[in-house]
């Protein structure tokens, strides 16, 4: 069957595609999702004290004043069982299900030159084609379990978060061992402790969290939020990390150490992702940065009673927020709790996986159960895990060896027609991942529309602006701290073998929405129409500038 538009992937990216491409163009569009039901990453985990950690009144679409008038959030972060309710609500509002495809696994997209059309294959041998396709498969969707040795001798159950059986597990009087102490870790290790008889956290490297001081929200507060849309939606537009609230104009120089540790301590009980923005310069300047990094180790040594446990946990050797910060409830009261013990890798690092539980360099720990909270192959695993190839037959994996190359995270050169939603090289990860969304699905629309109103056929990335862009990320990233974690999965370093390259737009998402405008104004400047009828423009990172860094690390 041939559509206009392929979409994959039925989460918060593809619903709304689907709703863009479908109702807004006209298009015949169709939704392939792996998954049993929409939802994406909210359908996949399904974890112990698996929640959002953006607010529930930025969590949300913005398109539609309707919509938010209608939906009310109960806590201050939602979980997923709340995030699925409330797509589904968007699915019923805007009738999407009867385009979607579940259990439809795509494995293969390929590109006819003299068709100008995508093949798409599914795993169960399903075939289909289109004119555009787009990929809205998530940033961190493909789960990464390390390849420790002798996992498949383990005589106990694993489980890794980001594939949470749906049914649940039951852990109560199991032993369990996670590894793992990423935003996943943080938030799961407390919720296990509590059924658990025993939990061993294995903790390669020391976080920082800050408490989520999650609560049920008021009909005060939902009433304010129905009123208050436009500024809400404007904060999110005008923020570098797309959240509800503005990055702090002040300089940790600018007060007195008193005033800074009052300040401190205020973001601390007001609790979340807010704390980073306490200071503008807390991501650019290591000496500010360190006055955080300080705050949050003591309280760390505050909280946990037991002193080398305590040591342990606030060993971090990297700046606050130069990896994703997590926020937590009770993550290191968890470790007072008579059933939770830490192993520190760092001492004893774990030397295989046996038949009754973890070896380490020191001793065996039997387990019943281990979650691997260990995160994912972020970005382009994706992307990769299907056999994508563009004009000749050019394989995306090859294209990408050296590391993703796209123009704006949007387009990739030599893959006409492809569209990637909050794709390597965009602000995605970094902000509030609905609000990156939104900008990317309407630009696409917006681009596909122009094409079809110019009877333009194909449209990509030329390599040049690929290049020039990629220069501009690097760039961007360098004038963060962020180069102070290369060992973080931002630079892909989590998986063995995967380039070392930092793939998010670190220039802030709200100059990132100018820059993507600009580009469409100037006639998709950097893009090329119909193989060169359409005139491009070569770029280079200089053609960003006033691009220059506004970090916005978060979600
Ligand atoms: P992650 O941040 O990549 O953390 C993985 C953890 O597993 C790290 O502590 C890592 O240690 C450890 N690890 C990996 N391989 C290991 C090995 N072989 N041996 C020992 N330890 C190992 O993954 P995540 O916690 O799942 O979070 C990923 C991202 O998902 C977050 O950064 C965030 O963007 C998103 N997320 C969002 C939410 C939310 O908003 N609600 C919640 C959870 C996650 P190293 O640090 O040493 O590599």
């Amino acid at each position: 069957m041939h559509f206009d538009a392929l979409v994959i992937g039925a989460g918060f990216a593809g619903l709304y595609q689907l709703h863009c491409l479908r109702d807004r163009l006209g298009l015949r569009v169709r939704v392939l999702e792996a998954g049993g039901d929409i939802g994406g990453t909210w359908y996949w985990n399904r974890y112990p004290g698996a929640r959002c950690d953006s607010e529930s009144h930025a969590y949300r679409y913005f398109f539609s004043r309707e919509l938010n008038d209608e939906w009310q959030s109960s806590e201050r972060y939602p979980g997923p069982p709340e995030i699925r309710a409330y797509l589904n609500h968007v699915a019923a509002k805007f009738d999407l299900r009867r385009d979607i495809r579940f259990g439809a696994r795509v494995t293969a997209a390929h590109f006819e030159d003299a068709a100008n059309r995508w093949r798409i294959e599914t795993e169960s041998g399903e075939k289909c084609s289109a004119t555009y396709l787009v990929t809205a498969v998530g940033c961190l969707s493909a789960a990464n379990v390390p390849a420790i040795e002798g996992l498949s001798d383990f005589g106990g159950k694993w489980y890794h978060t980001g594939e949470w059986p749906h049914e649940g597990v039951d852990l109560a009087g199991k032993r369990v061992g996670q590894i793992g102490t990423g935003s996943t870790g943080i938030q799961a290790a407390p919720v296990i402790a509590q059924s658990a008889a025993h939990l061993t956290v294995f903790q390669r490297t020391a976080n920082y969290s800050v408490p989520a001081r999650n609560a049920p929200l008021t009909p005060e507060f939902n009433r304010w939020v129905r009123e208050n849309y436009d500024e809400i939606r404007e904060t999110t537009r005008q923020t570098p990390n797309g959240h509800a609230f503005r990055i702090s104009r002040r300089n940790v120089a600018d007060v007195t150490p008193e005033e800074r540790q009052a300040i401190y301590e205020a973001a601390w009980e007001t609790g979340g992702l807010q704390f980073r923005a306490t200071f503008r310069d807390l991501l650019i300047d290591k000496a500010a940065n360190d006055t955080a990094a300080d705050f949050l180790k003591a309280r760390i040594r505050a909280i946990v009673k037991d002193p080398a446990t305590a040591e342990a946990l606030a060993d971090i050797n990297h700046p606050y927020s130069t990896k994703r910060p997590p926020i937590d409830t009770d993550y290191f009261e968890t470790f007072n709790r008579p059933n939770v013990s830490l192993v520190d890798l760092r001492a004893e690092p774990i030397e295989r996986i046996t038949p009754k539980g973890i070896r380490t360099s020191n001793r065996e720990i039997e387990l019943d159960v281990i979650v691997f909270a260990t995160g994912f192959d972020a970005m382009t695993g994706p992307l990769l895990k299907m056999d994508i190839r563009g004009r000749a037959g050019r394989a995306l994996r090859d294209a990408w060896k050296a590391g993703p190359e796209t123009y704006l995270g949007l387009q990739v050169p030599d893959f006409p027609n492809l569209f990637t939603v909050t794709g390597p090289g965009s602000p995605s990860v970094l902000t509030n991942m609905p609000v990156a969304i939104e900008q990317h699905v309407e630009w696409i629309t917006d681009c596909i529309g122009h094409l079809r109103s110019h009877g333009i056929e194909t449209i990509e990335a030329s390599p040049e602006a690929a290049r020039a862009w990629g220069a501009h990320v690097d760039e961007a990233a360098n004038a963060t701290l962020m180069t102070h974690a290369k060992h973080s999965w931002y630079y892909g370093a989590n998986v063995p073998g995967k380039p070392r390259v930092f793939m998010p737009y670190a220039g802030g998402l709200q100059r990132y929405r100018k820059i993507c405008e600009d580009i469409a104004a100037r006639g998709y400047e950097g893009f090329v129409m119909d193989r060169g009828r359409t005139a491009t423009v070569a770029l280079t990172a200089g053609d960003f500038a006033g691009a220059a860094a506004s970090p916005s690390p978060g979600v």
